[in-house]
């Protein structure tokens, strides 16, 4: 990549169905779109047989691969396979997970003719790998550092593998920040002039499969969650689904055949679906057409906004109920709500976003306004962009008083006799933090000290997450004697270290939380940034197998056209003709039984070829008396003249 000595960092919002790059450059920011023109680039990965795909290449083959396309990597990532909340999504996956020996989900796919299992680390790490990519190709540059976003709620394991997901990938991750946020950021809540005074705000991010809501204040430049929620399965999809639903029985009305049961069917009209859903949030009606949707009938039908409304009524009233009670749960009355913050793709539909003001009583004279001048798709990557640029020391006027000071959305602590949990950081405390408390052994001799960490709002431990335990050895002392000061310490991503030092006793030690099964050791991280070189070096052969294929079949296309040409045809000798209609013969039927050939096999045949046409063209272009400096190459329209090559002169 050119560009060497320029340093950009950009901000990704790596979203559980579709994901965003951005950047800020000179303080503007730019939503990056990638190879297929599109702001947003699905978060799937496809493997087909030793083709691996990543984005819209890999979501457009879902249909016909389904087994092998992943999605939805970020609802497993930092959590356990036992965990119930995978148990169910598994259920629903057409792709395989299953729970490794550290009860680890680990999610099996055939690749290379060989059943592989990924984490979803690494499934993450490809489609970061992927938006890098997106980003490097429009920057034309190299890119390491960037700021990647996750969900308010992500609990200390998820963000620890969110950026060992962006180790895996290659990249720097300077910030793990909270999509809500990044989404303030983005209309520039805590600069000038909102950091006067407070600013309560409420963020509405409906996504592909996920609602998250939560109420934040501005106060001076400080960022406060005061309440969050939401549903892990209420988002994009659900109304895809309800449409999908609602054609299937009008097919079977229509045409008498229930195609419930055709994977293949219901899978192309879910991406019918999905695009006319996008259309009603446009038009007030517009019309599905598939060709050939089940046994050779088509499909086509009128849909309206309203029917599309009435479909999802009890859904977009679950979207309310959700709202209503994370205003309740903040202690701000709604009216006291400045702004009401649009995330996330589904807040594009017209009958949401209506909600909302009803709900909220947005009126050109209320104190509430409705934020939606920033694509909602692309608002969480803005503020990770300019949260970024900043990072990486970059000063611009328009962003000198952000603050970019966030606190932990759990409260984190550690467990103490009859298991209760004591707080050492209560949520809402402002990140980086850290406290000091001293402990001291209770039986004399005492030959170790554990502290278990817990995250969660529960007074006892069983009830809330354990982040990990903490054991080290201490000498045989009596009862009460050690002073052993443990430091809780909170950096700027939200994840835990601590130091234990006690010194008369010479301890000093320090930990970050490894002992929790679910996270990656440094040796795995370690294999798994290799192998994600080896699987580009792969895509790189892939793509230069495919391309000696497709210059192959070209050739071979442009020399049968030449023969066909009525112009030439009357100067080729008929053993010319023969040689050449037998050497594309070859290659056709060549071509229709090696699918899986390899670039040297494609080349090999090229160089057949050209061995049996280029003495016909030269020869051709001496005769007709366009001298040895030209040679006719085969176009669709007869030939046109290029200067010739050493090579061709010489075969
Ligand atoms: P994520 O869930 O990964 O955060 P997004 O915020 O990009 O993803 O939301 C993706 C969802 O938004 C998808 O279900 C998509 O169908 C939906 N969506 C995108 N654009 C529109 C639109 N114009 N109208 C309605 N839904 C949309
Ligand atoms: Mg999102």
């Amino acid at each position: 990549m050119s560009g060497i000595g320029k340093k950009v960092a950009i901000g990704i919002d790596l979203g559980t169905t579709y994901s965003c790059v951005a950047v800020c450059k000179k303080g503007e920011v730019e939503i990056i779109v990638n190879d297929q023109g599109n702001r947003t680039t699905p978060s799937c990965v496809a493997f087909k047989n030793s083709e691996r795909m990543i984005g819209d290449a890999a979501f457009n083959t879902a249909a016909s691969n389904p087994t092998n396309t992943i999605f939805d990597a970020k609802r497993l990532i930092g959590r356990k396979f036992s965990d119930p909340i995978v148990q169910s999504d598994v259920k629903l996956w057409p792709f395989k997970v299953i729970g490794d020996l550290n009860d680890k989900p680990m999610i099996v796919v055939n690749y290379n003719d060989e059943e592989k299992h990924f984490t979803a680390e690494e499934i993450s790490s490809m489609v970061l790998a992927k938006m890098r990519e997106i980003a490097e190709a429009f920057l034309g540059l190299t890119v390491e550092d960037v700021v990647i976003t996750v969900p308010a709620y992500f609990n200390d394991s998820q963000r620890q593998s969110t950026r060992d997901a962006g180790a895996i990938a290659g990249l720097n991750v300077m910030r793990i920040i909270n999509e809500p946020t990044a989404a303030a950021i983005a209309y520039g809540f805590n600069t000038k002039p909102f950091n006067h005074g407070c600013r309560n705000v409420f963020i509405f991010d409906l996504g592909g499969g996920t609602l998250d809501v939560s109420v934040l204040t501005f106060e001076n430049g400080d960022i406060n969650v005061k309440a969050i929620g939401g549903d892990t399965h209420l988002g994009g999809q659900d109304f895809d689904n309800a449409m999908v639903n609602h054609f299937v029985k009008e097919f079977l009305r229509k045409h008498k055949n229930d195609i419930s049961g055709d994977p293949r069917a219901i899978r192309r009209l879910k991406t019918a679906c999905e695009r006319v859903k996008r259309i009603l949030s446009v038009n007030s009606e517009t019309t599905i057409e598939i060709e050939c949707l089940n046994q050779g009938t088509d499909f086509s039908s009128l849909i309206s906004r309203a029917k599309f409304d009435d479909l999802n009524k009890s859904l977009f009233y679950q979207c309310m109920e959700i709202v209503e009670k994370c205003i309740a749960d903040s202690g701000i009355n709604k009216s006291n709500i400045h702004d009401v913050v649009l995330v996330g793709g589904s807040t594009r539909i017209v009958k949401v976003q209506d909600l909302l003001v009803d709900f909220f009583e947005i009126n050109e004279h209320s104190r509430t306004k409705l934020c939606k001048s920033i694509n909602a798709d692309e608002a969480v990557a803005y503020g990770a962009a300019i949260h970024a640029f900043i990072l990486s020391g970059e000063l611009c006027e328009k962003f000198q008083d952000l603050t970019l000071r966030e606190v932990n959305p759990l409260s984190i602590g550690i467990k103490t006799q009859w298991g209760i949990m004591k707080t050492i950081f209560p949520r809402n405390t402002m990140i980086p933090t850290n406290k000091e408390e001293v402990f001291t052994t209770t039986i004399p001799n005492q030959k170790f000290v554990a502290i278990s960490i817990y995250e969660g709002e529960r007074k006892t431990t069983k009830d809330n997450n354990l982040l990990g335990t903490f054991r080290f050895e201490i000498p045989p002392c009596p009862v009460d004697v050690p002073q052993l000061v443990v430091n809780f310490q909170i950096d700027n991503d939200g994840i835990l270290q601590l130091s234990v030092s006690e010194k008369d006793l010479g301890i000093d030690k320090r930990f970050k939380i490894v002992n929790n099964k679910g996270r990656l050791s440094k040796e795995e991280i370690e294999r798994m940034i290799n192998e994600a070189e080896k699987y580009k070096d792969e895509d790189i052969r892939h793509r230069k197998k495919v391309e000696a294929r497709n210059a192959l079949e070209k050739y071979a296309y442009n020399m049968r056209d030449f023969i066909n040409d009525p112009d030439i045809i009357s100067k080729l000798s008929l053993k010319e003709k023969e040689n050449i209609n037998n050497a594309t013969d070859l290659v056709f039927k060549w071509l229709d039984v090696n699918v899986v050939a390899e670039q040297q096999d494609f080349e090999c045949y090229r160089s057949i070829l050209s061995s049996v046409f280029d003495p016909i063209v030269i020869k051709m272009i001496k005769d007709e008396g366009h001298g040895v400096q030209a040679v006719a190459l085969p176009g669709r329209r007869g030939f046109k003249v290029t200067p010739i090559t050493d090579t061709m002169l010489n075969s």
